[in-house]
């Protein structure tokens, strides 16, 4: 990864500012006994250059050579694909210092130096050119290497493998149509089937100089050209290959999607060639230092006796595991050699790396090393030891996260073996929108009810509609897995799944549900209710029948009790990281929570509070969406405040059982926001029910809920509108909380209420309503004698909120940044209806992440840094959070690091998520706090990282 950057080439011009500027001074670098960079020039001189100078400082075997830097590779670009002209001259005096090296000359008749020629990215880039080897050979050097080495058959194979790779790379004989065959292999298979042999290997030397002759005669047939005999014209053409690959197709496509910069360029690797293939004593072979997928201690590779360059992955032949090499008789030397090197690595890069080597006649030979990739498990394992063992620092262990992935460890996991059989067995579905990660299985059930049902039998179920609704909550807490058939990753459906961490597959469209007849077909299956589905919520499958499932251990330990903290090796290592981001990170972290269940997993994972409390799901439980219906339904204020005294009881009760498992934490309660149609029923049967119960008549119900209905509900009567012109529902809700606070308090438990208005838009709406807060407070402290501390602000979701910022603040003791409503309403673009665009906007670039997921930092970002100051202006102190789904984005995150926020909060699942995310920004831009958070006073064993600003130092 490109880290330390400190010397030249970051300044590399951007598209055409390099245009007429002189070209760089030192083109060429050496690696190998005289070495002139180190590995702290990535951005000059290439991942792979840069750490091969670092190795051949080190003093490992690395056969010597030299790196044109990636500023070569902008000027050509900005030059018409023109090299500048010293470039020959210095590419000259490097091969003159190799052949001083190896004691052997570039074109020799003799004892010829055979160079590879490989490309070298800041990033390691798939995509990017394939590696050039044995570059020097021709029909006098071929002889000339077979006499040297006594192995005409080995000479004659390294020529064909030069004349495949170079004719392929540097003169594009490639095969034309997807379901072509490799020019080249159809060559060589003619011939083998002449000859009557079947592997490679039984090719002989004459067999491997007919092959050569047919290549080059490929070549003149496919490009008109003549394949290049002399060694300095082949090197001159790998090299602009190279540079030429930078913008290839493949390449363009990769940084695209990885985010990589054009303007960045690629280096070019020209370095002497080992051996691998020159017999039993020789090997080929990629290792990583510790196993990448469990994160255990234990070397982890593969390798091929007699075999060259990308034997090993092609798959020509099946490699060894390298720790068989210890038994190897030729070359358990080697494999010694081997063992000291992985030591050496992991201390001098401080990570796990993944490298390339090959043994020439027993000795080593080291060719590549790079940090390895991990999965989620290994990288908390690997971050736990290797930290303990002083041997990465913990602000690398923070940086290197991939906050994202701690999700991996949470989900209950498919048994392998059981999914294997049922893809075997055609069992597979269809597969839709991956939106919960981790796998469920259990009965279908089509509906809330029936789910609710099922589980109180205590069966599994997974809830299969087409989409879901604030209706279906209760099915959905039941079900083990949500599947939906309609909505993407930001559906109801997918939101919910995410908050609760449930497992979810959203819009898989080829399946279509009869909720008459109580079937789900697809692709000519049927299924009924009951039947058993199984979905995997990590890939998006759908799959028919049983699998069986586990929960993962680190839920079995923090949020099940199922097992103890001692018992869990993945738990351990997950707590030791988490504790090390909590020292390392400025940011807090809260949840959007509505229960305290959610309370209690989010504060066994870490949250610091509530961040968005919403009232509105209370209404759902039980019987209590009758007295809601009622009070929507009421005529006049009479009638709605008798509907909401029966609401009080509910509410204050909920609100109690919130305060006490938050145990003293900090919660933002946002008063009632969504439309009041969402909570009425819609179907003449439920109205009629309705009717019954409230003892009003089912024409007048059906008469309201269309009088209630708005043309743009996200637009309509709604957030603090509804407190505005109806202020009895805010009075009853205030009520609520503050009863329950005196009484939580009473009982010695302290409480923090910070009651939220939502969708201000005008400071009046505010104060109006902070006036009602203010008042009901004191009533409810002079009622019960007890006194609490409470707060009142606002979320700012909508531009006018962010642009009256300065004058809202004077009524806000803190602001919450709700960013969903904040995107839909600056963009003017519908999350739910942006489907149909959106994706064809990313891939036109308009807009680069969805701007529901990641928080678009041009325009809504500007205005939360906008609000921020013009906020902070009035009041100093005031208190920033956000409760947007972005608040467990790590991208996002980092942002509100960089705009110096108190607290970002997200779903309980996502916390550790977010923990490390607001780490690992900390880090990187120094914002870490000097003093550790709160209690945690930092251990001996990770200092502090350069903290250059203090707590908060963050702010623009
Ligand atoms: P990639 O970036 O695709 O990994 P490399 O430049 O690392 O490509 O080259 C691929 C393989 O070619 C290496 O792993 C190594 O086995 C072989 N190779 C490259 N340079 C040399 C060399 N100088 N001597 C022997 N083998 C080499
Ligand atoms: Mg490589
Ligand atoms: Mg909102």
């Amino acid at each position: 990864m490109g880290k330390h950057d400190k010397k030249k080439g970051a300044k590399s011009s951007k598209g055409g500012k390099s245009k007429g500027a002189p070209a760089p001074k030192q083109m060429v670098f050496r690696f190998g006994k005289r070495t002139d960079g180190d590995g702290t020039q990535k951005a000059l001189l290439g991942g792979k250059g840069a750490n091969l100078a670092a190795m051949a400082r080190m003093g490992l075997p690395v056969p010597p050579g030299f790196t044109i830097s990636t500023e070569v590779c902008t000027w050509y670009y900005d030059n018409g694909r023109r090299f500048p002209d010293k470039l020959a001259k210095q590419v000259k005096d490097g091969l003159r210092s190799i052949e001083k090296e190896v004691g052997r000359k570039f074109g020799d008749r003799r004892d010829p130096l055979l160079v590879s020629v490989r490309s070298g990215a800041r990033d390691s880039m798939p995509g990017m050119m394939d590696t050039i080897l044995n570059l020097g050979l021709n029909d006098v050097t071929v002889e000339a290497l077979k006499r040297a080495t006594s192995n005409g058959r080995f000479a004659w194979d390294c020529y064909r493998r030069f004349v495949q790779m170079y004719g392929d790379v540097v003169m594009g004989v490639q095969k034309k149509h997807e379901h072509d065959h490799e020019p080249f292999e159809e060559v060589m298979d003619g011939l083998k089937r002449e000859m009557g042999v079947t592997e490679d290997t039984q090719l002989s030397e004459e067999h491997l100089k007919e092959l050569v002759r047919r290549f080059k005669d490929l070549v003149k047939r496919w490009t008109g050209k003549q394949f290049p005999d002399d060694p300095m014209t082949q090197l001159h053409g790998a090299i602009a290959a190279v540079f030429g690959s930078w913008n290839n197709d493949r390449a363009i496509v990769y940084r695209n999607k990885y985010k990589i910069p054009h303007e960045w360029g690629t280096a070019v690797n020209v370095q002497a060639m080992v051996y691998g293939n020159m017999g039993d004593d020789c090997a080929t072979g990629v290792a990583f230092t510790r196993d990448p997928a469990s994160g255990e201690n234990v070397f982890y590779g593969e390798y091929l006796v007699n075999a060259q360059g990308e034997d090993v992955v092609a798959g020509v032949r099946t490699p060894l595991p390298v720790a068989q090499m210890a038994r190897d008789k030729v070359l358990s030397k080697s494999f010694g050699q081997l063992e000291k090197v992985r030591k050496t690595l992991e201390k001098r890069f401080g990570d796990v790396q993944d490298f390339e080597f090959t043994i020439e006649r027993k000795k080593l030979w080291m060719l590549q090393t790079r940090n390895g990739k991990r999965t989620a498990l290994a990288y908390v394992r690997i971050a736990h030891d290797m930290v303990k063992e002083g041997l990465m620092t913990p602000e690398h262990a923070m940086k290197s996260a991939d906050p994202e992935a701690m999700n991996q460890l949470l989900q209950p996991v498919f048994d392998r073996t059981g999914y294997e059989a049922a893809r075997k067995a055609g069992r597979i579905m269809t597969k839709g929108l991956p939106a919960g990660p981790g796998a469920a299985c259990g009965e279908i059930a089509f509906s809330a009810s029936r789910a609710e049902a099922l589980a109180r039998q205590g069966k599994h179920v997974v809830l299969v509609r087409i989409e879901t609704s604030p209706e279906d909550l209760r099915g959905m807490i039941a079900a083990d897995g949500i599947l939906t058939t309609r909505g993407g990753v930001s559906s109801h459906a997918a939101l919910v799944a995410r908050q609760m961490g449930k497992v979810c597959v959203a819009g898989a469209g080829e399946i279509s549900i009869d909720y008459h007849a109580g079937t789900m077909a697809c692709g000519g299956r049927t299924l009924r209710e009951g039947d058993f589905l199984s979905i995997n919520g990590t890939t998006g499958e759908v799959i028919e029948g049983q699998l069986g499932t586990a929960d993962s251990e680190l839920k079995q330990v923090l949020v099940a009790g199922t097992m103890k903290p001692s018992d869990s090796r993945v738990f351990r290592d997950f707590d030791f990281v988490m504790k090390l981001a909590d020292r390392y990170r400025r940011l807090g972290v809260r949840t959007n929570a509505d229960t305290p269940e959610q309370v209690r997993q989010a504060v066994a994972f870490g949250a610091e509070g509530i961040g968005l409390c919403r009232t509105e799901h209370m209404f759902f439980e039980g019987d209590r969406i009758d007295a809601m219906r009622e009070m929507i339904l009421a005529r006049d204020t009479d009638g709605r405040k008798r509907a909401l005294a029966k609401l009080l009881p509910y509410q204050r009760s909920d609100f109690e059982g919130i305060f006490r498992a938050l145990e003293g934490r900090p919660a933002c309660i946002r008063l009632l926001d969504p439309p009041l149609h969402e909570f009425l029923p819609h179907t003449k049967e439920q109205q009629a029910e309705l009717g019954h119960k409230i003892r009003v008549p089912a024409e007048e119900i059906e008469r309201r809920v269309h009088e209630l209905h708005e043309f743009n509900p996200m637009l309509g009567f709604r957030g603090c509108r509804l407190g505005v012109v109806f202020p009895e529902i805010t009075e009853m809700q205030v009520r609520a909380i503050f009863e329950a606070a005196a009484a939580v308090e009473a009982s010695g438990i302290r409480t923090k209420p910070e009651v939220m208005v939502p969708l201000v838009g005008f400071r009046r709406e505010l104060d109006l309503q902070a006036e009602l807060v203010h008042r009901v407070a004191a009533e409810v402290m002079d009622a019960t004698g007890q006194r609490f501390e409470y707060q009142v602000g606002t979320m700012i979701e909508l531009p006018r909120a962010a642009i009256a910022a300065g004058q809202i603040a004077e009524t806000a003791q803190f602001f919450s940044f709700g960013t969903n409503d904040l995107t839909q309403t600056a963009l003017g673009m519908s999350r739910d209806d942006s489907g149909s665009f959106l994706p064809r906007y990313q891939e036109l670039e308009i807009a680069k992440d969805n701007p529901f997921a990641s928080i678009d930092v041009g325009g809504v970002g500007e205005l939360v840094d906008m609000a921020c100051r013009r906020g902070r202006e009035t009041r100093p102190d005031i208190k920033l959070g956000i409760c947007g789904e972005h608040g467990g984005d790590p991208s996002s995150i980092k942002f509100f690091e960089k705009v110096g926020l108190a607290y970002v909060s997200c779903s309980p699942f996502r916390v550790p998520v977010a923990r490390l995310a607001a780490a690992k920004s900390a880090v990187e831009l120094g914002t870490v706090p000097k003093v550790g958070r709160k209690a945690d006073k930092p251990a001996k064993a990770a200092k502090p990282a350069k903290g250059k600003k203090a707590r908060g130092g963050a702010r623009r």
